[in-house]
């Protein structure tokens, strides 16, 4: 039956699209084919200089990259959201989300769609400029961070069905942009769709991933 309270909504494989969240809701973010890189970024909803912070919260959790039950905080170092369920475990906190200059002069590529162009895309009812656009939470990126200081773009371990769920904390604004980049293997070359499922009552009805996981 259907439940009016959950929404699901199919991103393409390299857009964008921003949603907000009444406190408590969850938003669960699932792979179609899998290797998919995400990039979110996320604002208080009332006060967008409040925002969630990855170095902030790398220096709270003393993580590269959250597990469940950790908060993503503010650059007030206030939780916004919290990973409830993780079925990859693998994400990153560091790496810059991709940009026309990204594409231009590390690939020589103009006119390449970009995670920052779909975050102003899908934000324009709010009027950011690029500027204001924080640091993303970069859902099921791979990067190999190695002794030597070494920073390595591997591909992404999540597999078909893989999900992560976010719950928010306080009202807030979610972009997330299935990141089109193809230059490198982070989503595996070949950027594919995400399902977002919404679901604005919260509790623990995560929904099960539709496809069949390979894992
Ligand atoms: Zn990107």
């Amino acid at each position: 039956m259907h439940d009016p309270a959950v929404d699901e909504i199919v991103v393409p494989a390299g857009h964008g699209y921003a949603l907000t969240l009444l406190q408590g809701a969850r938003l669960t973010i699932r792979q179609t084919t899998g290797h998919q890189v995400v990039d979110l970024i996320a604002f208080r909803e009332d006060d967008a200089t409040e925002f969630v912070s990855p170095s902030h919260t790398i220096a709270s959790t003393g993580r590269l990259w959250p597990r469940v039950g950790d908060h993503l905080l503010s650059n007030c170092r206030r939780p916004l959201l919290t990973l409830v369920a993780d079925t990859v475990g693998r994400h990153d906190l560091i790496i810059a989300a991709c940009d026309p200059w990204r594409y231009r002069y590390d690939f020589g590529v103009s006119d390449h769609r970009s995670c920052s162009d779909n975050f102003l895309e899908v934000l324009a009812p709010y009027r950011f400029a690029r500027h204001q656009l924080p640091p993303p939470v970069n859902l099921f990126q791979h990067m190999c961070y190695h002794e030597d200081g070494r920073v390595e773009f591997c591909t992404s371990l999540a597999k078909a069905g893989d999900y992560v769920t976010l719950e928010a904390r306080r009202p807030v604004l979610v972009a997330v942009s299935a990141c089109p980049m193809d230059l490198n293997p982070i989503s595996g070359g070949r950027p594919s769709d995400i399902t977002l499922i919404v679901n604005q009552a919260g509790g623990e009805a995560t929904p099960p991933p539709a496809n069949g996981q390979s894992r």
